[in-house]
């Protein structure tokens, strides 16, 4: 089988305990099954970007021996709106895209009227306000966001390699999502899905946080005649005070002058074994402490 898996950060500040463990979990993934590792930058949202961010994720991920294979460049969301605009297109074409003006309060406003105002924590979902406006051809109005309609779409399942049998119904869960802001930025939903596939992309393998992305995602492949890809989505790091470990939640940036250290940690969060103390004076370097957990790593994961 070629396998071509990806880490995709995005660089909004350097690299933490957190996305280091889905940088580890991808990149053991890649080499357990013998395929390409490839790094791309998640730059579209650029309000939300740091500058120079990009740079210090690539030099954290070199000082921590995993490096992107060489055929596979690392790549930047923020060079390719081509290839966006034209997966764009291609829905409009379909029929399946509208533009919508709503704003914040006015979808509030429309979900109070309907007694469905979600509690504090969940997402709303659309209410449909501007789908009136349906096929609307070709997509080219400033100062409205784009969405796709959801609302033929069939209860997407799918068998997640690490949290099994998953199942969600756009339509009610998610409602018609958006594909390109109003301010002109691409959402990741359509980046991830567009990059994914023109990077011939096979493996998905990523922190649980993301896995309510992947209906959406399935959903955008499909419409685009896209190869299905296959997902891992692993367990999250939380903080000793019980939080996600997250840059918004000020997780500390990794201390690189002891590598090992930051790796073993990444790997114990992934229920990978630590060295014994005397093997661990016996590695080198980084790299090969990373080469020890592969064999543990296909002992775990490969069946799935
Ligand atoms: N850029 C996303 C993040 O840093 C990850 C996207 C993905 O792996 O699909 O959270």
């Amino acid at each position: 089988m070629s396998y071509i898996g990806r880490f995709a950060p995005s660089p909004t500040g350097p690299l933490h305990a957190g996305s280091l463990v889905a940088a580890l979990a991808s990149w053991l993934d890649a080499r357990a099954h013998g395929g390409q590792w490839l790094v791309r930058m998640e730059d579209v949202d650029t309000p939300r970007i740091t500058a120079g961010a990009d740079a210090h994720i690539l030099n954290q991920l070199r000082t921590l021996g995993m490096r992107p294979d060489a055929d596979g460049p690392v790549q930047w969301q923020s060079t390719r709106t081509a290839l966006y605009q034209d997966a764009l297109t291609h829905l409009a074409h379909s029929g399946l895209l509208y533009a919508c003006d709503c704003s914040r309060q006015t979808i509030a406003s429309a979900l109070a009227r309907a007694g469905t105002l979600p509690s504090r924590h969940a997402a709303a979902v659309y209410p449909g306000t501007c789908r009136h406006r349906l096929p609307a051809r070709p997509i080219n109005t400033s100062a409205c966001a784009v969405r796709i309609n959801t609302q033929a779409s069939a209860t997407i399942c799918w068998q997640d390699r690490g949290l099994g049998a998953q199942q969600q119904a756009l339509a009610n869960e998610v409602g018609d999502f958006v594909l390109r802001r109003a301010d002109g930025v691409w959402a990741y939903q359509l980046a991830v899905v567009v990059d994914d596939a023109d990077q011939g992309v096979t493996h998905v393998v990523r922190g649980a946080d993301l896995i309510d992305n992947t209906a959406r995602q399935q959903f955008l492949q499909a419409n685009l005649g896209l190869k299905p890809l296959i997902y891992l989505h692993t367990p999250l790091v939380f903080a000793d005070d019980g939080q996600k470990l997250s840059k918004q939640n000020g997780a500390a940036a990794l201390d690189l002058s002891d590598p090992l250290t930051c790796l073993c940690t990444a790997a114990t969060a992934l229920g990978l074994p630590a060295p014994s103390d005397d093997r661990r004076q016996h590695l080198s370097d980084p790299y090969a402490l990373l080469q020890t957990w592969i064999p543990a790593w296909s002992a775990k994961w490969m069946c799935h």
